[in-house]
């Protein structure tokens, strides 16, 4: 039986042993600072991590040298839309949701994704898309199948399936005169079993769902159900039986306690929250995502100009200082936070190492902001025996930046500071001195807006 269910490994650990030499790496599992650091790494994975005096470098071997460079793991995203509409893309959003096919917005999709990418995200999770046009599951995941085929260049993608009631805050964010297409949503618990086991045959890595109302919830209560106990039992429950992660959407302490009730492995977003909810947060082994980056004046702002509805717009200005008065609360409670920016309607997508700034603004230390964007992260997606740290097995996502994060986290949203992106052991963007080497060329600003054209 056992000789049955061995699994053919493909060799990852072939080839020469090659080396990456820096300034300092930052190690985020010991919360600490190695001075003169050496990583050897053999095929897409890291085979030793020391100091220039415990690792010896053999003559003829080869070597990335990032002398003066701080060395650090891919940063990982564990909330994003990256087939949302941007609005360097779109003029507005609105409009363009009926000019845009599928298969154009999955084009859109991998750029967003490359551009995070070139900033040093190597690992996206991007929670799905409903669409006007249905939703995009499957399509994301032919863009995380593209990447990871090796054909297309880009980030490591964790793709969300949309599992949710009619009249969610996620259907109410399209226009209401909307057309909706079948079994976009569903309803009581063995149709939404039925959607989530949809979503997982297109192949999503998780199952999201909203426990409450949100951002397009078009009522000032902030606490409006989307579902019952019994449903989010049941999609979480259909989650875990195919070995997938359930991510719940919730903006409120009675949203917390059914996703915990449920037994969810994420909770998404700080809007609003009690002591009490915190406290049992804190105590399980649940990770939160802030999305705060989307909450700030400036984002706010964007999504007026590119024509989102005003009672949204009022909607997000009510919530904006309960939403960072909650990620105090719950980082001074010591719940675990994984970083994640919601980053999709909001423009300059690839800016989302500015949700870090906000964390250490609001108190996080440069380090634990880092942690957050990293093995954080890892532990999140339930991915840390491969991701989110500089260890040995792990893929070897590394990231060469000109600054010191952990004094100065703001240096990570400079592209030129940040000078090589690795991922499993292959460089994608090289921006050493005498270098050019980019996974996007075009910047903001140089490509058309769709609806113009
Ligand atoms: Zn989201």
């Amino acid at each position: 039986m056992g000789e049955l269910y061995k699994k053919y490994i493909p060799p990852e650990q072939e080839g020469p042993v090659v080396y990456i030499k820096g300034a300092r790496l930052i190690d985020v599992v010991k919360a600490k600072v190695i001075e003169s650091p050496v990583i050897a790494i053999q095929g897409k994975r890291i085979v030793q991590v020391g100091n220039d005096k415990e690792i010896h470098i053999p003559e003829g071997a080869q070597v990335t040298d990032c002398s003066g460079l701080t060395l650090m793991p891919g940063m990982i995203d564990s909330h994003l839309h990256t087939m949302m509409f941007n609005c360097l893309t779109f003029h507005n959003y609105r409009v363009s949701q009926w000019e845009i096919t599928p298969e154009l917005q999955q084009m859109y999709g991998l750029f967003h994704a490359q551009l995070c990418f070139d900033m040093g995200f190597t690992t996206l999770r991007d929670l799905g898309l409903a669409s006007s046009r249905g939703l995009m599951t499957a399509h994301l995941c032919a863009v995380r199948d593209s990447i990871n085929a090796g054909v297309l260049e880009g980030p490591r993608m964790f793709i969300g399936g949309f599992t949710s009631i009619t009249g969610s805050h996620l259907d109410l964010i399209n226009p209401r005169a909307m057309q909706r297409y079948g079994f976009q949503t569903a309803d009581g618990p063995w149709e939404l079993r039925k959607l989530a086991r949809q979503n997982m045959l297109v192949g999503c890595d998780v199952v999201k769902t909203c426990a409450t109302g949100g951002g397009g919830t078009d009522k000032e209560e902030p606490d409006i159900r989307n579902m019952t106990q019994e449903e989010i039992d049941a999609i979480v429950d259909e989650a875990h039986a195919f070995h997938k992660i359930a991510a719940v959407h919730c903006f409120t302490p009675a949203g917390q306690k059914m996703a915990l009730n449920a037994g969810a492995d994420t909770i998404e977003h700080m809007v609003f929250s009690d002591q009490e909810t915190a406290d049992r947060i804190a105590d399980s082994n649940v990770y939160m995502t802030p999305t705060l980056l989307h909450r700030t004046d400036h984002a706010i702002e964007m999504r007026r100009m590119q024509g989102t509805s005003l009672f949204v717009i009022n909607k997000m200005k009510s919530i904006q200082s309960s939403c960072f008065d909650t990620f105090q609360r719950m980082h001074k409670t010591g719940v675990k936070i994984a970083m994640g920016t919601d980053m999709g309607f909001d423009p300059e997508m690839g800016t989302n190492a500015k949700e870090l700034s906000i964390y250490v603004d609001l108190g996080m230390s440069p380090m634990e902001a880092l942690q957050s964007a990293t093995i954080n992260g890892a532990n999140a997606i339930k991915a840390s025996k491969d991701l989110g740290s500089i260890e040995v097995g792990k893929y070897a996502d590394i990231l060469a930046i000109n600054g010191d994060p952990t004094r100065d986290i703001n240096c990570l949203q400079d592209k030129k500071n940040i000078q090589i992106v690795m991922k499993e052991g292959r460089i994608y963007a090289d921006r050493r001195e005498g270098k050019n080497k980019n996974v996007v060329s075009v910047n903001p600003g140089e490509w058309k807006k769709i609806d113009y054209l």
